[in-house]
């Protein structure tokens, strides 16, 4: 495989931009691959090389890149009647109300730029809603680049899990681990009436992908009722992925208090969206006194994008067939594991998947169990391994795979022989 322009742009690139990229993620070893296209399930670099995509963006991408045509077309037209404005627009409002319509927890919604605004606003308003200052979140969770949740260590004794970030925002934060109720009573019995959120992804997906064990999230519904703190579930990956339309919360039965929603709610474009109970999301500027703003919150062409890609979905067997297909690749490494490493664990639901270096063969349940495992192998041998045969896959050991709704059961074959070859 030639990789002569994608060597000659990542050289230019590290003179202009720090480690050559604009999100630390995509520097991979020895260096990236550029994009030059993409072609419904698959993406062709800068050297003319095909992959079949399962990093689909990290997440967004829910149709690959080969959108259905009334997605094209809303996108199309928004952008030639000028981009944005700085007033309102109806899209913004169908959108809102097509959430509500779906998401259990959502009656208002306020939509930003990332997930990562979407979880700094959502602290910001559990603590203002609360009067009280301190976020439990879980160990191994990822709630994006905010300081926070940026942390490392037990609730308690925890600290900034990178510069820049003084340690006191740390004494706010109380990590806790994934699956485990008794360390969330004990958190709740030392720290209760300071709490003013749980942070938690539904399923953790940025750390090997762990699910939650029966009756976790119900635990911290109820310690939440009991000590008036905010149940926060960040679905900024699960949201409009697992579970379908309702997000994981439908499909766990569980409702939160707020949700922060990012990725596909977008369709594509920048975004993020804190939603929940009125009462609560209300607070938010202008109509609370809890802070909260965007110069291109709301962007008419992420609202169209994101619009027309839930009202496919609704109208189309989308989630089958992703939901499908990521079902045949969890069983097909299943099997190439049991012959060839059974000591791998192969993890996910729905339309996501990711296979875990584990050393016994038992399933994570929580991002310490992820953490013990051979996580440098992925980046070093099998990324690249995987690479060379014509696969594109996350580029960690730690981030989500995802199926799109352009992917085929050949795409599912082809990365089925590569697995066979590369674990
Ligand atoms: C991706 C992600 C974020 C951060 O979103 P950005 O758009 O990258 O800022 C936050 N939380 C979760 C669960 C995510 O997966």
């Amino acid at each position: 495989m030639n990789h002569e322009r994608s060597r000659a742009l990542y050289d230019r690139a590290l003179s202009v931009t720090p480690g050559g990229v604009n999100s630390s993620v995509r520097a991979t070893m020895p260096h990236p691959f550029f994009i030059e296209r993409g072609d419904g399930g698959h993406v062709i670099d800068a050297d003319g090389n095909r992959y079949v995509d399962w990093a689909m963006g990290y997440g967004p991408l829910l149709y690959g890149h080969d959108v259905p045509e009334p997605v094209e077309a809303a996108i199309q037209s928004t952008v030639s009647e000028g981009p944005m404005y700085g007033a309102p627009t109806e899209i913004e409002v169908e959108h809102a109300e097509f959430v509500a319509r779906h998401v259990p927890s959502v009656e208002q919604i306020r939509f930003v730029n990332s997930g990562t605004e979407a979880t700094v606003s959502a602290v910001r308003l559990a603590r203002g809603y609360t009067g009280r200052d301190k976020i439990v979140v879980m160990q191994g969770g990822y709630h994006g680049a905010q300081e926070s949740t940026l942390v490392e260590g037990a609730a308690g004794d925890a600290s900034p899990s990178t510069a820049g970030i003084p340690e006191e925002f740390a004494q706010h934060t109380l990590p806790i681990p994934f699956n485990d109720p008794e360390a969330a009573h004990e958190v709740f019995e030392e720290h209760g009436d300071d709490i003013a959120g749980v942070l938690v992804e539904p399923i953790l997906a940025n750390k090997g992908i762990v699910e939650p064990v029966d009756g976790y999230h119900e635990t911290l519904r109820d310690l939440c009722d009991d000590h008036g703190s905010l149940l926060v579930f960040d679905e900024v990956i699960t949201g409009f992925r697992v579970g379908g339309l309702q997000c994981a919360q439908g499909k766990f039965g569980v409702t939160p208090d707020v949700t922060t929603f990012g990725k596909i709610v977008g369709g594509g474009f920048p975004v993020g969206a804190i939603g929940g109970k009125a009462e609560i999301i209300e607070q938010f500027t202008p109509s609370g006194n809890v802070f909260q703003s965007g110069t291109f919150s709301g962007h008419p062409v992420t609202m169209a994008a994101g619009h027309e890609y839930l009202k496919y979905a609704a109208k189309h067997d989308v989630y089958e067939h992703v939901n499908d297909l990521g079902q045949r690749l969890r069983d097909g490494i299943r099997d190439i594991c049991e012959d060839q490493a059974p000591e791998y664990t192969v993890v996910g639901t729905d339309s996501l998947f990711k296979t875990v270096f584990t050393r016994d063969g038992e399933r994570p349940k929580n991002g310490a169990d992820v953490a013990r495992a051979d996580t440098e192998r992925w980046e070093r041998v099998f990324w690249q391994e995987m690479k060379d045969r014509g696969i594109f896959l996350t580029a960690n050991q730690f981030e989500s795979q995802f199926v799109s709704y352009a992917h085929t059961e050949e795409d599912v074959e082809e990365t089925l022989d590569a697995y066979a070859e590369s674990i």
